[in-house]
C-alpha cells in the first residue's frame, strides 16, 4: 500500500501499474529530473469550438510526458504525484512559459485571437508570488490578459475562502479568465459562485459522456446551463465524442465545446493544420 494517496491518485495510478509497475518514488525522482532536463514534457493544444459556426475560439493547453524510458505517462498519473510533492510549481512554470511562447508563434500567424486555457493546481493560489508567475510570461511573450482563460477546479474554492476569493479578483482585475474545470463532479455548493468571480464553467464530461444514455446527465446539464445563466456565466462542455451529443447539448442551450469529435489534443504543429482548415461541422 503506499501512503498518501488521494482518492483520484490512487484510480489513476492503477491502470500504468499494471503494465509497468512504476512505482511511485521512481516516478517522482524521473520527473525531478524531467523538470532538470525540461525537453520531455510537451505541450499539446485541444481546439474549443464554438459549435454554431465550427469555429476555434480557444485552446486547452495539456502537459504530456515522454518518458525516456516508460513512454508516454497520462497527466492523470503525475499531476497528482507533482502536487503531492510540490513539483507541480515548477511544471506549472514550465506549462506557462511554454504555452505563452506557443502563443507568440500562433499570433505571428495570424492567429491572435484564441484563447489559452490552462489548467491550474490549486497549490498554485498557494504561492505569494503566484500573480508574478503568470504575469511574467504573459508580458515576455505579448500574451494579452483577457486570452488566458485558468482553469481551477472547485476544489480550490472549497478551502481558505477569503484569501482564495482576494486571489482570484486580483487576477481577474488584470482581465484574466477563470473557467471552473470538471464542473460538478466535486462537493459543489453553488454558494461559491456568488462570491468568487469567475467566467465559465466547464461541464464535465462524464456528463456529457452518458447524455442519450441516462435521463440523468440530461438533466444535470440542463440545470448546469440554467445556473450558468443566471449567474451569467459562460458555459462549455467537455468530452463530446459524437454529433448526437453535439445535437442535444446545442438544444440545451450550450454553444461553446470541446472534445474528440472536433479534435483530440494535438501537438502544436498538428494544431496548426487544424486552425487553418475550413471547419467540417458547423451546425447552421
Ligand atoms: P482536464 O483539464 O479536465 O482535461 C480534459 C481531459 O479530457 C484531457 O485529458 C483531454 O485529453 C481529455 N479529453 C478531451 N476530449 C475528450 C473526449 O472527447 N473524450 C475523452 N474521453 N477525453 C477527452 P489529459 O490531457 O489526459 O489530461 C488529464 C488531466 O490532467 C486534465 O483534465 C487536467 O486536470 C490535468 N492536466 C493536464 N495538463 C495539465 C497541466 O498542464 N497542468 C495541470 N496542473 N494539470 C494538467
Ligand atoms: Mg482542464
Ligand atoms: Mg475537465
Ligand atoms: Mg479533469
Amino acid at each position: 500500500q503506499v501512503k498518501g494517496q488521494g482518492k483520484n491518485g490512487c484510480a489513476a495510478f492503477l491502470p500504468h501499474m499494471q503494465t509497468t509497475y512504476l512505482n511511485r518514488l521512481s516516478i517522482e525522482n524521473d520527473l525531478r529530473e524531467a523538470i532538470k532536463q525540461g525537453d520531455q514534457f510537451e505541450l499539446y493544444f485541444q481546439p474549443q469550438i464554438e459549435a454554431l459556426t465550427g469555429q476555434a475560439t480557444g485552446l486547452e493547453v495539456l502537459i504530456r510526458w515522454h518518458h525516456p524510458k516508460e513512454g508516454m505517462i497520462s497527466p492523470d498519473v503525475f499531476i497528482p504525484i507533482a502536487e503531492e510533492t510540490g513539483l507541480i510549481v515548477a511544471i506549472s512554470d514550465w506549462v506557462l512559459w511554454k504555452a505563452c511562447s506557443h502563443f507568440a508563434a500562433l499570433s505571428a500567424m495570424g492567429f491572435d485571437n484564441l484563447r489559452l486555457g490552462i489548467n491550474l493546481s490549486p497549490r498554485e493560489f498557494d504561492r505569494s508570488d503566484f500573480m508574478e508567475r503568470i504575469q511574467l510570461p504573459l508580458e515576455e511573450f505579448g500574451v494579452p490578459p483577457q486570452l488566458l482563460d485558468i482553469e481551477i477546479t472547485e476544489s480550490l474554492l472549497m478551502k481558505d475562502v477569503e484569501s482564495i476569493v482576494a486571489r482570484i479578483q486580483r487576477l481577474r482585475d488584470t482581465g484574466i479568465h477563470i473557467s471552473i474545470d470538471d464542473f460538478g463532479t466535486r462537493y459543489s455548493s453553488l454558494n461559491y459562485l456568488r462570491r468568487f468571480s469567475v467566467n465559465r464553467i466547464k461541464i464535465d464530461q462524464s456528463f456529457v459522456r452518458d447524455l442519450g444514455l441516462s435521463q440523468d446527465s440530461y438533466a444535470i446539464i440542463q440545470a448546469i446551463v440554467g445556473i450558468a445563466k443566471n449567474f451569467k456565466l459562460n458555459v462549455i462542455a467537455e468530452g463530446v465524442e459524437t454529433a448526437q451529443q453535439l445535437e442535444i447539448l446545442h438544444q440545451l442551450g450550450c454553444s461553446e465545446m470541446q472534445g474528440y469529435f472536433f479534435s483530440r489534443p494535438l501537438p502544436f504543429e498538428k494544431t496548426l493544420e487544424f486552425l487553418k482548415t475550413t471547419p467540417q461541422y458547423a451546425l447552421g
